[in-house]
């Protein structure tokens, strides 16, 4: 890509770090277990379509996505697999119908929501759901006994609806001391008990996330429900799939798997100055050289996702070396600080995250320095920044 046919920033996808990433994961879940590979919020940022038709060839059968609309665009390049909508469904309820995707349900009105979709379509078939069941994370799913009692008792007077699995999502994966999570297998035994005595037959069970995947003794009590109640178990890892290896807690406690990021974000060198000690740059002064300085400009800022808390900090890197950027990042241009590099030149590639000559910046350096996680990193690149697949 030259200078004039380049993008001002794009983003490279590396669909071979993706699939290699598959098969780890893959490799650290057991065999008779299943994988959901969420794909929420367009892949992390990555571009789901791409994603999701490299997993699907990797041997992916189940997607989660966040909404109808996700569900809609995923079945293009999924036409036969299993899509589950993770949360809110109602809004795109007869795209739920149409395209087929699973809703997660654990309210009784939902399920009416769901039934004059369904009555509005002919009133045909079956529509599958999963239980959503809250066992301490808080957000949504049924909460008690009494509750699941009821909603199962609605569900039975809905012949139209055919409960498929039940789910549940951990509050702390990552921290292995205390095992809050492990209090949450237990109490998912419990409501699962409640589903197989009401007599509902479920397939699938799931559970976890990225983390949850490499903690065998969690697989093993999840497992232990599966067989409980005739079910197979299912994984449902998102962010790792980019890379992004869980953090555990206490540190060190279970090495980091190897895993590759997909992304990386760039851009070029479009004009180059110098200037005095003592002159200042940009919105509000906030950089003023302390000696003769050399700043690059690049035509990339906050409007496509690069955090103006990393003005005067941060980093990318240009002919393998990491600077720091120079006064307030704007709305579409930055300055970088390569007075100790006098052989940047107008057209350097520049990595705002990935890596140059075994230099990197990556989604979770960005993410230290801004106190987040790189989930929020790769989502934040605006959807204008194209997405390439490098290989
Ligand atoms: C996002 C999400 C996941 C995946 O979590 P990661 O930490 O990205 O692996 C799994 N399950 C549910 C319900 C989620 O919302």
């Amino acid at each position: 890509m030259s200078m004039l046919t380049s993008p001002r920033t794009w983003v490279d996808i590396s669909l071979t770090a993706l699939r290699e990433n598959w098969a780890t994961i893959r490799s650290a879940i057991p065999s008779d277990c299943g994988v959901v590979a969420v794909m929420k919020a367009d892949a992390y940022g990555h571009g789901a379509e791409a994603c999701c038709a490299a997993l699907r060839d990797s041997g992916a059968t189940w997607f989660a996505v966040s909404s109808p609309a996700e569900g809609k665009r995923l079945r293009v390049v999924f036409p036969d697999g299993n899509i589950l909508v993770l949360s809110y469904f109602e809004e795109g309820c007869q795209d739920v119908l149409d395209f087929r995707l699973i809703p997660q349900v654990w309210e009784p009105w939902q399920v009416d929501v769901l039934e004059a979709a369904w009555r509005d379509r002919g009133g045909r078939g079956r529509i599958p759901v999963h239980i959503e069941l809250d066992t301490g994370m808080g957000r949504h799913g049924v909460r008690s006994a009494g509750e699941l009692v009821r909603l199962l008792k609605h569900c039975r007077e809905k012949p139209f609806l055919s409960i498929e699995g039940a789910m549940t999502h951990f509050s702390s994966s990552e921290s292995l001391q205390p095992d809050n999570t492990i209090r949450q297998i237990e109490v998912f035994g419990v409501l699962l008990d409640l589903i197989i005595e009401q007599g509902v037959e479920i397939k699938y069970i799931h559970a976890g996330n990225s983390a949850t995947a490499f903690v065998p003794r969690h697989i093993d009590a999840l497992r232990g429900l599966g067989r409980r109640c005739g079910a197979t178990l299912m994984i449902r890892p998102g962010t790792s799939f980019f890379g992004h290896a869980p953090r555990f807690l206490p540190s060190g406690i279970i090495a980091p798997p190897p895993l590759k990021p997909v992304l990386s974000w760039k851009t070029r060198v479009t004009s180059l100055r110098e200037i005095e000690a003592g002159s200042t740059v940009g919105y509000d002064m906030t950089f003023k050289a302390q000696r003769s300085t050399r700043l690059a400009l690049v035509p990339v800022g906050y409007a496509d996702g690069l955090n103006r808390l990393l003005s005067n900090g941060g980093g990318a890197i240009v002919r393998g070396r990491r600077v720091p950027f120079a006064g307030r990042i704007m709305m579409d241009l930055a300055l970088l600080d390569v007075t100790e590099q006098p052989t940047v030149s107008i057209g350097d590639e520049v990595a705002l995250i990935g890596e140059q000559e075994g230099v990197s910046v990556s989604a979770y350096d960005v993410a230290d320095t801004l106190g987040t996680i790189p989930d929020e990193v790769t989502c934040a690149i605006a959807a204008s920044v194209p997405r390439l697949i490098r290989d």
